[in-house]
């Protein structure tokens, strides 16, 4: 777990317009922070700048007061959940929670252990060895899910992991990503265009518009005071 410190950070493309414009943000450890705006607005640019997908133009990004700028994804300690699941279709359940580790060269007794672990925080128990074809939509987001939490990462970003969902199962999806992020504690920063999302979920909401940060406050802050 660790504090993020987004500190003036800019990207500009090649072309015109910086996505993400001077943009000044402290997460605490352990926060919970909804981005959201408008599409364009430069969430998704601004997520990929903390996982280290995209390089920043200027501004500093510090991750449990280190400097991230110039490192690359895989020594960030992140872990990063899409609305596209990414799973391998070709390993069981178990084998797609076990990924991380597997590349980390994680001893078998500790990767069995930390996959039933997550398994049983996710309900996936009962699925470990089917193959992501036969799974629900919801069941495969938490097998993605499930693969960020056993890289026991220091903090979790979410680019909008419910939009493929129906509105059932997002309500579901949604209780149980507030369940969890509570019991682990882990830093979060979660993009969505969903409002009930961003009203619901989070410590804080941040409000993107056009590359600016317009806003950040509690949903009460945002929404229900004058
Ligand atoms: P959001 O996630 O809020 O929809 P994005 O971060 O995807 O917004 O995009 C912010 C702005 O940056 C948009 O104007 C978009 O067109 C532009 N943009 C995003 N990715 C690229 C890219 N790879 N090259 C050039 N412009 C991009
Ligand atoms: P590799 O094939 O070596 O995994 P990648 O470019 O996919 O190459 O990833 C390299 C490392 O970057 C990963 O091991 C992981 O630590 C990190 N990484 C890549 N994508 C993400 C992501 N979406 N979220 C968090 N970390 C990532």
């Amino acid at each position: 777990m660790a504090a993020i410190s987004i500190r003036n950070l800019v990207k500009r493309y090649s072309d015109g317009f910086p996505a993400v414009n001077d943009v000044s943000l402290e997460i605490a450890d352990g926060e919970f922070v909804i981005l959201v705006g408008p599409s364009g607005c430069g969430k998704s640019t601004l997520l990929r700048m903390i996982v280290g997908l995209e390089d920043i133009t200027s501004g500093d990004l510090l991750i449990g007061g280190e400097r991230m700028n110039q490192k690359a994804p895989r020594d960030r300690n992140l872990a990063m959940v899409f609305q596209n699941y990414a799973l391998y279709p070709h390993l069981t359940v178990f084998e797609n929670i076990a990924f991380p580790m597997r590349l980390k060269n994680v001893p078998n007794e500790e990767v069995t252990k930390r996959v039933n672990e997550a398994a049983d925080l996710l309900q996936l128990t009962e699925h470990l060895q089917r193959k992501p074809a036969h799974l629900s939509g919801g069941q495969r987001q938490r097998v993605a899910m499930g693969r960020a939490i056993v890289r026991k990462a220091d903090a979790f970003l979410f680019d909008e992991p419910l939009s493929n969902l129906d509105a059932k199962l997002r309500g579901q999806m949604r209780t149980e990503i507030a369940r969890l992020q509570h019991q682990l504690g882990t830093t979060t920063v979660y993009v969505t265009h969903d409002q009930t999302e961003a009203m619901t979920l989070g410590d804080r909401i941040a409000v993107l518009r056009k590359g600016l940060l317009q806003q950040v406050g509690s949903a009460r802050q945002l929404y229900e005071e004058p």
